[in-house]
C-alpha cells in the first residue's frame, strides 16, 4: 500500500502530507504536485476574493442604497440587485475579442475592472 507523501510547504515552511488518493487524483487532472500545505493554499484562493468587508454605497444607476463587497473607490459600477437582474443595462456591450498578441490576464484585469458588479439594497436587508 502507498503512504503518504511529506513535503514542506514553501510559504510557511510547515510540514504536510500529501495521500495516495490525492496524488493519483492530482496525476488523472493533469496538475503538479502542491508546493503550499492546505493553509496557504485556502488563504491564496480567498485573497482573491473580499468576503469580510461591507460598503455602505449608491447604486450607480438608479442610485438607492446599497450593500457591496466594493467599495465606492472602485473603477467599475456597482448596482443594486433589481438594476442588475434589469434590462436597464446591456451587459454585451462588454464584449469584446480577445488579443492573442497580449496576455491573457492583462485583458481579463481591464474587464473586470469595467464590468458592473451586483450589491444588495439596503432596504432589502431589513
Ligand atoms: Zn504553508
Ligand atoms: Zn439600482
Amino acid at each position: 500500500m502507498a503512504e503518504n507523501i511529506s513535503k514542506t510547504c514553501r510559504e510557511c515552511g510547515q510540514g504536510f502530507k500529501i495521500s495516495p488518493e490525492d496524488l493519483a487524483f492530482y496525476k488523472k487532472i493533469g496538475v503538479p504536485e502542491p508546493t503550499l500545505c492546505p493553509g496557504c493554499r485556502q488563504q491564496r484562493r480567498l485573497a482573491f476574493r473580499n468576503e469580510k468587508n461591507l460598503y455602505k454605497r449608491a447604486c450607480d444607476l438608479c442610485g438607492s442604497g446599497i450593500i457591496s463587497f466594493f467599495d465606492k473607490d472602485v473603477k467599475f459600477p456597482v448596482y443594486c440587485s433589481a438594476c442588475w437582474w434589469s434590462d436597464k443595462w446591456d451587459s454585451s456591450i462588454y464584449g469584446r475579442d480577445y488579443d492573442f498578441s497580449r496576455p491573457f490576464f492583462e485583458q481579463f484585469g481591464e474587464l473586470m475592472q469595467e464590468v458592473p458588479k451586483v450589491g444588495v439594497r439596503e432596504r432589502e436587508l431589513q
